[in-house]
């Protein structure tokens, strides 16, 4: 079953003049322990997607179901609790909380839940240790590099088992060698069955993913899969 299926999704900003058409009816499906990476120039509506599919927009028509729910049918608590049990958003900007250290940004969410800080502090050493940063778990971001924030940025979009990654650009402020360890750490993440969606203007990057989506003026205008070991890619453009 798909953790995120959106159908026919359009977005309308604005009216009369200013009227802008973000999504013109744009369907995706994304399975549990997929990565799909959606790609297009600016402006094609790859950030209102991502938006719409975090349940932090409303569409203006179309459906969004997240792990079987229907999104529009739910009220604004069970979106709230939605966002904070399933969905996890990692940004360009990595946006950590400068006064806490990486442990606590990472156990943040948990915290906020009622987890328990001996049982938080537990998993949030546990996934950083997964991502390589047990030696990092106590310094704070300014004392962190860019690659090693956005590796805490990933542990804090999927502590306490979310299940939906969303990132925009998230290798967008690093260099390659970073952003690469970036794709590489999602796509391992995906591998634990986390269902991931990653905005990226890099080809390159886009390549780690299993699917690459082509999104042009709100319309997905090719999909590609990953290349097989040995395969071929598969291209379809309609
Ligand atoms: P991308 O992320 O691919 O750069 P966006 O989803 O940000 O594209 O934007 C798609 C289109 O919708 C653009 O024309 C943009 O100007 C417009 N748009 C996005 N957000 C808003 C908003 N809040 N109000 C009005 N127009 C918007």
């Amino acid at each position: 079953m798909s953790l995120l299926v959106v159908r026919d999704l359009t977005k309308i900003y604005g009216r009369g003049a200013a009227r802008v058409q973000a999504l013109g009816g744009v369907s995706l499906a994304v399975e549990p322990g997929s990565m799909v990476a959606i790609m297009g120039p600016s402006g094609s509506g790859k950030s209102t997607l991502l938006a719409i599919a975090g349940t932090l927009e409303d569409p203006t028509s179309g459906s969004v179901r997240i792990a079987d729910a229907d999104v529009a049918a739910l009220g604004a608590d069970d979106r709230a609790r939605l966002r904070r049990e399933v969905i996890g958003f990692v940004f360009q900007d990595f946006n950590l909380l400068a006064g806490l250290t990486a442990i606590e940004n990472v156990t943040l969410p948990l915290e906020l839940d009622g987890v328990a800080r001996g049982r938080a502090e537990r998993e949030g050493a546990r996934l950083l240790g997964e991502l390589g940063l047990t030696e990092q778990a106590y310094r704070f971001p300014d004392e962190l590099s860019g690659g090693e924030r956005q590796r805490v940025a990933i542990a804090r979009a999927v502590v306490g088992d979310r299940r939906l990654l969303l990132a925009d650009e998230p290798s967008g402020a690093l260099d390659t060698r970073n952003g690469e360890s970036v794709m590489e750490l999602i796509r391992a993440t995906c591998q634990r069955g986390v269902a991931a969606v990653v905005v990226t203007h890099d080809a390159q990057l886009a390549s780690r993913a299993d699917r690459v989506i082509h999104l042009r003026d709100g319309l997905v205008v090719g999909e590609e899969a990953a290349v097989e070991p040995g395969g071929e890619r598969s291209e379809t453009v309609p």
